[in-house]
């Protein structure tokens, strides 16, 4: 039995189709990570699991229990943090972390090995009101509300949207800590660096899954040639990229831009494009400072490739 079972999970509100079916099993212990642009139907899935709210059709268990008949045991042994704030923003930070204990008839010493390792970077702060808290102290109480009686399995709805990059990091490694704790986590992330951080990801985009693996597993089914592609005007390098008849996509990432060359087209491939073509395109065009590299396909490149 896998710690989450979900077979075939259709939601529509209005017109708007949220979820079309969507199936997959996440393993005790794991770190599943639902990764998409907003709008894709990630909080959907994650209110159907956490039994907010009830999907049109198909099916779900959450450690062995079923998300409709059994909503009242799988209320009790999970952990949610919503993406948006979900705490009470006028109790203090200790006064936030005891009632959540309270919902769940535990008390703050019984479980407080779990949360020891954030609590205690927040617990200077313990008198503080919750909604003065910054956003990286937020998402550490948000997390030990959800931990406080320890959860079997924790759904982290966009965890890290709005937190500095250092916070982020601590969170991750608290995560991982958890993960020895046997604790099975869904975490939903819209920042594609953090796919590579989980066990398996899915790669969601309007309501479907377009593919399931682990990080590794999608980078390595990546079969175009990438360029990374730099000049000293970068806006006007990425129209230049898009008008020539070689290039097949062409996106900004970062500091450089990302390009796949049309099928056929590469000399490896028996055409007569390459790099210096390119650089010759690209300096008729008055370009200066052109870098061009030949790179490994990241999470995002992927994702790109699987929507176009
Ligand atoms: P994500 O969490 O990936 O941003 P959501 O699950 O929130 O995606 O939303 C999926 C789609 O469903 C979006 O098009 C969103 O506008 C729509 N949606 C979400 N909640 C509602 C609702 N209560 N009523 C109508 N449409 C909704």
């Amino acid at each position: 039995m896998g710690a989450v079972e979900v077979r075939d999970i259709r939601k529509k509100y209005e017109n708007v189709e949220a979820l079309k079916g969507v199936s997959f099993d996440v393993d005790k212990g794991e770190i599943f990570g639902i990764i998409g642009p907003d709008g894709a139907g990630k909080t959907t899935l994650f209110r159907v699991l956490t039994t907010l709210i009830l999907a049109d059709s198909g099916s779900a268990t959450v450690d062995g229990d079923d998300v409709v008949k059994d909503f009242k045991r799988i209320r009790n042994k999970i952990g949610y943090m919503p993406g948006r704030f979900s705490l009470y923003q006028d109790l203090s930070v200790e006064e936030n972390l005891k009632v959540f204990a309270s919902i769940f008839n535990t008390s703050v010493e019984e479980n407080y090995y779990l949360i020891k390792d954030i609590y205690q970077q927040i617990e200077p702060f313990k008198k503080r009101r919750a909604g003065a808290l910054s956003g990286g102290m937020k998402q550490k109480l948000a997390l030990s509300c959800a931990l406080i009686h320890k959860p079997v399995v924790l759904f982290l709805d966009e965890p890290t949207t709005g937190v500095d990059p250092v916070s982020r990091k601590e969170f991750w490694d608290m995560l991982y800590k958890l993960r020895n704790e046997g604790i099975t986590i869904l975490v939903s992330t819209p920042y594609m660096d953090e796919a590579s951080l989980c066990d398996r990801i899915a790669l969601i985009q309007e309501g479907a899954f377009l593919k399931i693996d682990t990080p590794q597993g999608i980078v390595e089914q990546y079969d175009r040639t990438l360029w990374s592609i730099q000049s000293a005007e970068m806006s006007r390098l990425l129209k230049d990229l898009r008008a020539n008849d070689s290039i097949d996509s062409c996106f900004a990432f970062g500091d450089a831009h990302h390009s796949t060359i049309c099928k056929g087209k590469l000399k490896s491939e028996g055409g007569t494009f390459d790099q210096e073509n390119l650089k010759a395109y690209l300096t008729e065009k008055q370009h200066s400072e052109i870098e061009i590299k030949t790179i490994q396909a990241s999470i995002e490149d992927c994702f790109m490739e699987m929507t176009r």
